[in-house]
């Protein structure tokens, strides 16, 4: 199991996940010179270590356990999963 960073997210530039995430699997984080070209932040499902930290503080609320991500949002578990991916190809 796995935490997902929903759609819900884009546009924020808010961190608090990324500074509460005790395993470093948000990315890209704020020193990252990536960090303004992304719309939202992603979570690596292979360092997640699902302890729920991130999802309480999340200021819109777009951070979900992989099995309550609403139907709607479905895509961004692949979505993730994409950036990571694509990270190291
Ligand atoms: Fe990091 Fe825990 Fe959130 Fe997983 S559930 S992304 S380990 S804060």
């Amino acid at each position: 199991m796995t935490y997902v960073i929903t759609e819900a997210c884009a546009g924020n530039k808010d961190t608090a996940c990324w500074e509460a995430c005790p395993a470093d699997a948000i990315h890209p984080g704020p020193g990252d010179a990536s960090f303004g070209q992304h719309v939202q932040l992603y979570i690596d499902p292979t360092e997640c270590i699902d302890c729920s930290a991130c999802e309480p503080v999340c200021p819109v609320e777009a951070i979900y356990p992989e099995e309550d991500v609403p139907e709607e949002s479905r895509a961004s578990i692949d979505v993730n999963r994409a950036f990571f991916a694509a990270r190291t190809a």
